[in-house]
C-alpha cells in the first residue's frame, strides 16, 4: 500500500496520458475561456456575507459622492470670491463694479445647471456663522468722504468673499472626512469579507480533494493540487473585488461624475458621456490575458511541484549529489512560468496605455473644442465653468479608465477561478446504495470471489483471485515485486472497486456496506510507518478520535510503545520528528501500530516493514503485531519468514495471479515457488518472502536506513 503518488526523486514523469486512459487527476478544460461565466459560479459564495457587501458597496457611493462633491466647491470660490477678473481695489472701484456683479451672477446661475442653486444655499448658509469670524481688519475701510452705504455694501461683500472661503474649507474638511472614513470601513470590510470567502472556498476545495477516490491521486500531480488550493483560490478574491469593488466604484464614480459635471456645464457633459463609448471595444484587448493567464497559473504549479519533489526527497538528491540539476530543474520552471507572466504583463500594459492614450486624447479634445466653443460664444458655456469642468472632466474618463484595468484583473483572475471549478466540478464519490447496511462484524468469512482488477482498462494487474480469509483467522500474500500484493490490499480497503468478481463478507459483497462504517471497523499498518506532524498522543488518537489519554496509553502499553514515550521529557505531547522525541523506524512502525489497536479493528490489513530493524527493534515490533493480530482476520503482506509461518494460511501470487495456497508446510512440500522464495532468501535469521527479484523502493523513493534518526 505504498503512497501511489510518483517518488519524489526519481525523476519519472507523472501519468500524462490522454484523459480517457487514465481515470482521475485534475482535468483541465480545454473550452475557450468565459470569464464572465466563471464570475458568476463565485457569487453564490458571497450569499451569506451579503449584508456586508451591500454595507461595503454603499461606503463605495459616499466616497464617489463625497468626491465628486467636491468638484462644486471651486464654483463658490468662482462666483462668489473672484466673481469678475479684479484686482484688490478700492472701495470706491467694488462699489462701482457692484451692479456688474450682480448682472454677471445672475447670467451665470441662468447659464449653469440648477444643481448649484441648493449647493449655493448651503454656502450661504454656513456663511451666517463664517462671517462671525472674519477679522474687521480685513476689510476696507473706505476713503474720506465716501457714501457710507456704499462703503457698507461693499465691506458686506468683502466680509462674504473672506466668509466663502472659510465656508468652502470646512465643507472641504467635511468631504475629505465622509471620504476617508469610508474608504477606511470599506476597505476593511471589503477585505474581511473577501478573506471569510476564500476560507469557505478552500475548504470546499479540501473537502473536495480528500474525497476523491484512489485513482484520483494516481494521476493528479501534487504541486497541482497545492497550487490550486492555496494559490488558484486567490483569483476568487480578485473577481469579488471586481463585483463588489470595482464595478460598483465605477458605476458611483460615473453617475455622481455625470450629475456634477451636468451641474456645471449640462451641454458640456452630454458632449462628454459619448467619449466613454471609445473605451468599450478596448476591453476586446484584454480577452487574451486570460488565455495567457491560465498557461501561466498551470505553469506555476509546475513549479511547485518541482519544489516539492526536491524537499520531499532531499536525501535522495544530496545522497547522489544532484543539488545543481535540481537548482537548473527549478530555474527551467521558474523561467517558464517568468516568459508567461511576462506575456500577461505585455497585454496589461498594451491595455493600459491604450486606455490612457484615449483618456488623454479625450480631455484634449474637449480642451481645444470646448475652448473654441467658448471663445464664439457658442455653447453658452461661461469660460470659467468651463475651465473648472476641464480640469474635472477627469472624474468622468478615470473610472472608465480604471474599469477597463480592473476587466483585465478580472480576465486574469478568472483563469485561476476557472482552475479552481475545474476541481469543484470533479464528480462526487459515488454514494453509498440507498439499502447500504451498517458494518458490524465478521461472522464467518472474508472472501475473495473471482476478483480482477486494472488500473488502465487492458492491463489487469489482478485477476482471477479467489480465497478466503475465515473469521480471526490470518491469511499472508508471498509474491515477487509488482506481483499485485499492495493492489489486493488496496481492494480489500475498498480505496479501488474490482473491476471483475467481488469481495464479500459473510456473503455479502462489500458494496452492500456503508463505506464509512466499514472503514470505521478496519485498520491498516503500512511499511511506511507515516506519522502526521503533531504529538504521539495525537497520533495515536487518529485511529479513534476522542479516545481518552488513558486509551491512548493502554494502546500504546499494548504496543509496547508506552515505556518510551512515557521516558520522552513531554510524553504523549512531544511533536513527531522535533528534537527529543525523535523516533526510530521500529518506534515508529509501534505508534502506528498502537494508532490500530486503539480502533478496535474487525478487519486488519498489514504491511509488513521491509525496512532492515535491528533484532530487538524487529523483536518489539513483532511482538506487537502479534498482539494486533490475536483474534482479529487478518490480511498481510508478508516479508518475514515468522510471520509466513505463523499465518492460518499462505496465499501466493504471481503476475496477478493465485499460483499455490496452503500453509508454510504443505506450499514447501509442493516445491512451487513459495519453496523458491524461500530458498532464495533463507540468508538468516529474518529472511525476506515478498521480495524476491528486485529491490521494492520505500514507499516515497527515500532512502531509508532505519530513518537515521534513531534517538533511543
Ligand atoms: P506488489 O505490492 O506486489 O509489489 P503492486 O500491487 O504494487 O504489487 O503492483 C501490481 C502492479 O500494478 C504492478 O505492475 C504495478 O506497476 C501496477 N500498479 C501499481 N499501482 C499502480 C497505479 N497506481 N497505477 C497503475 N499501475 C499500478
Amino acid at each position: 500500500m505504498a503512497d501511489r503518488l510518483p517518488p519524489p526523486s526519481s525523476g519519472a514523469p507523472a501519468p500524462t496520458g490522454p484523459a480517457a486512459a487514465v481515470p482521475g487527476g485534475i482535468p483541465d478544460s480545454d473550452a475557450p475561456p468565459q470569464p464572465w461565466r466563471q464570475l458568476r459560479r463565485v457569487l453564490p459564495y458571497a450569499k451569506p456575507h451579503r449584508g456586508l457587501l451591500l454595507l461595503s458597496v454603499l461606503l463605495i457611493g459616499f466616497q464617489a459622492l463625497a468626491s465628486n462633491a467636491r468638484i462644486l466647491l471651486l464654483w463658490p470660490i468662482v462666483t462668489r470670491v473672484f466673481p469678475v477678473a479684479t484686482s484688490p481695489g478700492t472701495p470706491d472701484a467694488k462699489a462701482k463694479s457692484g451692479d456688474d456683479l450682480e448682472v454677471v451672477t445672475e447670467q451665470i446661475k441662468k447659464k449653469t445647471g440648477t444643481l448649484l442653486q441648493p449647493f449655493d444655499d448651503v454656502v450661504t448658509a454656513i456663511n451666517r456663522t463664517t462671517s462671525g469670524w472674519v477679522v474687521e481688519d480685513w476689510l476696507p475701510k473706505g476713503l474720506p468722504g465716501a457714501d457710507p452705504v456704499a462703503v457698507a455694501a461693499v465691506r458686506d461683500h468683502e466680509r462674504d468673499r473672506y466668509a466663502t472661503i472659510l465656508s468652502v474649507g470646512i465643507l472641504f474638511v467635511f468631504f475629505i472626512l465622509v471620504m476617508s472614513v469610508s474608504a477606511f470601513l470599506e476597505d476593511y470590510v471589503n477585505e474581511m469579507v473577501r478573506q471569510r470567502i476564500l476560507m469557505d472556498v478552500r475548504k470546499d476545495l479540501c473537502g473536495k480533494l480528500l474525497r476523491q477516490p484512489m485513482a484520483f491521486y494516481d494521476a493528479a500531480h501534487r504541486g497541482d493540487v497545492v497550487q490550486r488550493v492555496l494559490d488558484d483560490v486567490g483569483g476568487f478574491a480578485s473577481g469579488l473585488k471586481l463585483v463588489f469593488g470595482s464595478l460598483p466604484e465605477g458605476f458611483f464614480s460615473l453617475l455622481f461624475g455625470i450629475v456634477f459635471l451636468a451641474g456645471l456645464s449640462p451641454m458640456l457633459t452630454a458632449i462628454c458621456v459619448p467619449g466613454l463609448l471609445l473605451f468599450i471595444p478596448l476591453r476586446r484587448l484584454t480577452r487574451r490575458v486570460n488565455k495567457q493567464a491560465k498557461k501561466r497559473q498551470s505553469g506555476s504549479a509546475k513549479r511547485v511541484e518541482v519544489l516539492l519533489q526536491v524537499v520531499s526527497g532531499i536525501r535522495t538528491v544530496k545522497a547522489f549529489r544532484s543539488e545543481d540539476r535540481k537548482v537548473d530543474e527549478f530555474h527551467a520552471a521558474d523561467r517558464a512560468v517568468y516568459r508567461q507572466s511576462m506575456k500577461v504583463q505585455r497585454t496589461k500594459s498594451l491595455s493600459d496605455a491604450a486606455t490612457e492614450f484615449l483618456n488623454n486624447l479625450l480631455v484634449m479634445a474637449l480642451f481645444v473644442g470646448g475652448s473654441w466653443f467658448a471663445l464664439r460664444g457658442l455653447l453658452g458655456v461661461d469660460p470659467r465653468a468651463l475651465l473648472i469642468f476641464l480640469s474635472q472632466v477627469g472624474n468622468l474618463y478615470r473610472p472608465a479608465k480604471k474599469l477597463v484595468k480592473d476587466l483585465n484583473g478580472m480576465n486574469d483572475a478568472m483563469a485561476s477561478v476557472e482552475r479552481v471549478f475545474d476541481v469543484m466540478d470533479l464528480p462526487p464519490p459515488p454514494p453509498d446504495p440507498a439499502d447500504a447496511r451498517p458494518f458490524e462484524e465478521i461472522r464467518d468469512a472474508v472472501r475473495f470471489e473471482g476478483v480482477g482488477f486494472a488500473y488502465r482498462p487492458g492491463l489487469p494487474v489482478l485477476e482471477d483471485i479467489t480465497f478466503e480469509i475465515p473469521r480471526g483467522a490470518t491469511v499472508a500474500l508471498v509474491g515477487p515485486s509488482g506481483s499485485g500484493k499492495s493492489t489486493l490490499c488496496d481492494l480489500l480497503l475498498r480505496f479501488y472497486d474490482p473491476t471483475e468478481g467481488r469481495i464479500t463478507v459473510d456473503g455479502r459483497p462489500l458494496r452492500d456496506f456503508r463505506r464509512a462504517s466499514f472503514l470505521d471497523r478496519a485498520a491498516v499498518v503500512t511499511q511506511d510507518p507515516f506519522l502526521f506532524h503533531t504529538t504521539i498522543g495525537e497520533n495515536i488518537r487518529q485511529g479513534r478520535p476522542g479516545a481518552t489519554d488513558a486509551e491512548v496509553a493502554d494502546a500504546a502499553r499494548a504496543a509496547f510503545i508506552h515505556d518510551h514515550i512515557a521516558a520522552l521529557p513531554l510524553g504523549y505531547a512531544s511533536e513527531v520528528g522535533e528534537r527529543g522525541a525523535r523516533l526510530s523506524g521500529g518506534q515508529r512502525q509501534r505508534i502506528t501500530i498502537a494508532r490500530a489497536l486503539i480502533r478496535d479493528p474487525r478487519l486488519l490489513v498489514l504491511d509488513e516493514a521491509t525496512a532492515s530493524l535491528d533484532a530487538e527493534s524487529e523483536r518489539a515490533v513483532q511482538a506487537a503485531l502479534d498482539r494486533l493480530r490475536a483474534g482479529r482476520t487478518t490480511l498481510v503482506v508478508a516479508h518475514r519468514l515468522s510471520t509466513v509461518k505463523n499465518a492460518d494460511r499462505i496465499v501466493v501470487l504471481e503476475r496477478g495471479r493465485i499460483v499455490d495456497q496452503g500453509t508454510h508446510e504443505e506450499l514447501l512440500a509442493r516445491g512451487g515457488l513459495y519453496a523458491r522464495l524461500c530458498a532464495m532468501q533463507n540468508l538468516g535469521d529474518a529472511p525476506r518472502v515478498a521480495v524476491a527479484t528486485e529491490a521494492e523502493p520505500a514507499p516515497d523513493g527515500e532512502a531509508r536506513p532505519d530513518d537515521g534518526e534513531d534517538g533511543a
